[in-house]
């Protein structure tokens, strides 16, 4: 880290600075210029930043940190490797396209096994569904809860997709984990580092959206307490942010992917549903996302958008889905990248 001392900081401020620093362990480095002192210290600085509060201390202007604040997601500690992550054979990363489909809500078991069947038609790689969903109004549809998860169930086995749902809080923990081949941490929740622990924990997959007001620094921070619980398995996923735009339900930041996929060796996938709102822009900001870089897509579909409990507009139709794969995959094949568990590839290619 670099502590940059006040103009005008006294001797004995300096000298009690660099002392701190050799108390923890780090040989300081003074740089006294004609107005301003600077002391270097070279060193894992991710713990001591926060751990010695420097900026306390009397004299001193700023700490910067030289260190990013996450380690383990970054692509530093890989040497240039990405994390693939691997989902019941499908990988997500390093050129394996994972595109996932589904129901924003499980509603019905009809409902869940008419979308299920036609993610896997079009060549779709795990299916989505939650069976517990975050809702702003209290007086929305909060989802069907454990028989919901039984209904998902019931599509993998039919379909043999993985299934990709929601873990809003630790209680439902046990039951969600006996479902999901992937568990959804979403926009809300991001920070809520409780579970995000829990789910380093358990070590399974876990698809991570990035909040509506989240830095990608942030988000990285919270993909790091997952894998600091010895779990790499996390793919990183983009779905709006909030800006003054009301067009949109949120604002696609299309440049996370490349800006992301250049400081964390993490899959980055984009959901273009929640941050379009609106059906007809689904199909073009899920083109830019794939041309961007994105390692996959989630999209939400629905045999009857018009009488769906969640979602409806953004929707696509189970019965034109195949039509909208086969338009992305054309942008997936330019990009050099194969849909994982595309009937046309062998599962796991
Ligand atoms: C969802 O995927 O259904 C969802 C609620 O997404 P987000 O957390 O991104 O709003
Ligand atoms: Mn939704």
């Amino acid at each position: 880290m670099m502590v940059i001392m006040q103009q005008g900081a006294t001797e004995e401020q300096i000298r009690h600075v660099m002392e701190r620093l050799e108390a923890a362990g780090v040989k300081p480095h003074p740089s006294r210029g004609e107005f301003v002192t600077v002391i270097g210290a070279i060193g894992d600085d991710r713990e001591l930043v926060a751990s010695l509060a420097l900026e306390a201390e009397p004299g001193v202007e700023k700490v910067v940190p030289i260190l990013k604040p996450y380690k383990l997601v970054s692509t530093d500690f890989r040497g240039g490797t990405d994390v693939v992550v691997e989902v019941a054979g499908r990988k997500v990363g390093n050129g394996s396209f994972g595109l996932i489909a589904g129901p924003c809500a499980v509603e019905t078991r009809e409902q869940t096994l008419t979308a299920a069947h036609a993610a896997k038609d079009a060549g779709a790689s795990m299916l989505r569904g939650g069976a517990y969903k975050p809702r702003t109004s209290p007086y929305a549809f909060q989802g069907l809860g454990a028989p919901g998860l039984d209904i998902l169930r019931e599509a993998r086995e039919e379909t043999g997709l993985p299934i990709v749902t929601e873990l809003m809080n630790l209680r439902q923990l046990d039951d969600v984990l006996d479902v999901a081949d992937v568990v959804q941490i979403g926009a809300r929740n991001v920070q809520n580092f409780d579970l995000l622990r829990e789910v380093g924990q358990a070590g399974v997959p876990v698809l991570l959206k990035r909040g509506m007001a989240t830095t990608i620094e942030e988000w990285l921070l919270s993909a790091e307490y997952v894998a600091r619980e010895g779990n790499p398995n996390v793919i990183l996923c983009e779905r709006g942010i909030r800006t003054f735009e009301p067009a949109t339900r949120a604002t696609l930041d299309i440049s996370a992917v490349p800006v992301t996929k250049s400081l964390s060796s993490l899959p980055v996938i984009v959901d273009p549903s929640h941050a379009a709102g609106k059906r007809d822009y689904i199909l073009p900001m899920a083109r830019a996302a794939v041309a961007a870089g994105a390692d996959g897509l989630i999209v939400e579909i629905h045999p009857a958008p018009e009488h769906a409990l969640c979602d409806g507009p953004q929707a696509l139709h189970t019965e034109t889905f195949d039509e909208w794969v086969a338009d992305i995959r054309r942008i997936v094949d330019v990009m050099g990248k194969v849909i994982a568990g595309d009937g046309s590839v062998p599962v796991g290619a």
